[in-house]
């Protein structure tokens, strides 16, 4: 069964129709609209159809759109007597919750005309706030520091103070000395050459052989000059290890620098050594390379020394020269022996002296220049004991 036509209305709002006793007039438009759509103000108590109602987010209730207004900070809906309007922008309102009392001049703001001052925690007006230099932080003007150097205004916890001038200034311009680990004006810091180290002009050392102002750590003191220098113009001594400049070492004939004093000429070759790689005979007391020692006897005098079982020689010039040796102790020899060298140029010889009969002959021991034919070094009388060679003072 259907309704009579003149029974039947239109809601205005939704275009349903129904049945005319179903219908209710809108308090707040005139509308018509259905009854079982309508609402009712929280605020006014004026009914209408519920589309012309808002909920208020802040207080929960059901206002008409025409109480209420959208917040200037969130956007939301705040029924009419829940607005505060900003004390500095009037036209701006929002609810109370959303508003903020500013910390220096107590003017009610809205929550996003404040900032917070990250020196005092303070809520304040935000064009009271001013960045920082350094950082971009927010903080009051009162609050900041400004740099002694610089004149730019910061946090005072972005500052510190520089060791040379004690100016306080943004931490930004300062920078550690590596040698003596203060903080100091960038711009008053120099770099050793040597180390890269930075470090202030009087904290930096001269080096008094290059000029250079350097790092302490860059210096060392030569051994030979007492002259503190870059290290790279030091060696190490190869006999004792202790520096010395590079300029005033000696160096011997295997390529080692050391110390002069550390040094000496072979007497069988001529090198020039470390001293721990030489060693003298103490039978005919020449410095000689440690190899050719044996015990402390040098080893063609031990040889030669053990040479009177064998072969004589038969060169006359060797005879002639080993005479002409012995003579200088007054004694002639009758036989002599010899043996070569590392040099060519020298040669060991033992020569044998008879005595009376009955009584054993002496033997000497030395070394000859057989260019020169001369002694080289001692001569050593040499006698055998049943331990072996031994060798004495001929003289
Ligand atoms: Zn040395």
């Amino acid at each position: 069964m259907t309704a009579a036509e003149d029974e039947v209305g239109t809601c205005e709002f939704t275009g349903a129709r129904a049945h005319k006793d179903q219908l209710k007039v809108s308090e707040a438009s005139g509308k018509t609209f259905r009854g079982d759509q309508g609402q009712v103000s929280d605020l006014s108590g004026m009914s209408g159809h519920a589309s012309e109602f808002v909920r208020c987010e802040f207080s929960g209730t059901v206002v008409l759109a025409t109480e209420a207004e959208r917040s200037a900070v969130s956007g939301e809906w705040v029924r009419r007597d829940w607005l505060v309007a900003s004390d500095k922008n009037p036209s701006r309102r929002a609810a109370r919750s959303e508003t903020v009392r500013c910390a220096v001049s107590n003017a009610l703001l809205l929550e996003d005309e404040v900032g917070r001052s990250v020196v005092s925690g303070l809520v304040v007006d935000r064009e009271l706030l001013v960045p920082s230099a350094l950082s971009g932080e927010l903080a009051l003007a009162t609050e900041l520091f400004t740099c002694e150097e610089s004149g730019t205004r910061v946090l005072p916890d972005e500052t510190a103070s520089c060791s040379a001038t004690g100016k306080r200034v943004r931490r930004d311009l300062l920078e550690e000395s590596g040698i003596s680990h203060k903080l100091y004006l960038r711009r008053l810091l120099r770099r050793c050459p040597e180390t890269g180290v930075l470090g202030l002009e009087n904290e930096l050392e001269t080096c008094q052989e290059t000029g250079l102002a350097v790092a302490p750590e860059a210096l060392a003191t030569c051994t030979v000059t007492g002259r503190r220098v870059v290290k790279r113009l030091l060696v190490e001594c190869a006999e004792c290890s202790q520096p010395l400049l590079r300029s005033v070492a000696t160096m011997t004939s295997r390529g080692e620098l050391a110390h002069a004093q550390h040094v000496a000429t072979s007497d069988f070759t001529g090198d020039l050594l470390l001293s721990s790689s030489l060693g003298r005979c103490s039978a005919s007391t020449l410095l000689i390379e440690q190899e050719d020692l044996v015990g402390e006897f040098a080893g063609p005098l031990v040889a030669v020394a053990e040479a009177f079982g064998g072969p004589e020689s038969t060169d006359a010039s060797m005879m002639a020269a080993a005479t002409g040796v012995l003579s200088a102790i007054g004694v002639r020899p009758k036989r002599v022996w010899t043996r070569p060298t590392k040099r060519d140029d020298l040669v060991a010889v033992l020569a044998e002296v008879p005595r009376r009969l009955l009584t054993p002959p002496r033997r000497y021991a030395f070394l000859i220049s057989t260019g020169s034919g001369q002694v080289v070094g001692e001569i050593a009388r040499v006698e055998p004991t049943p331990r072996g060679i031994r060798f004495s003072d001929a003289r």
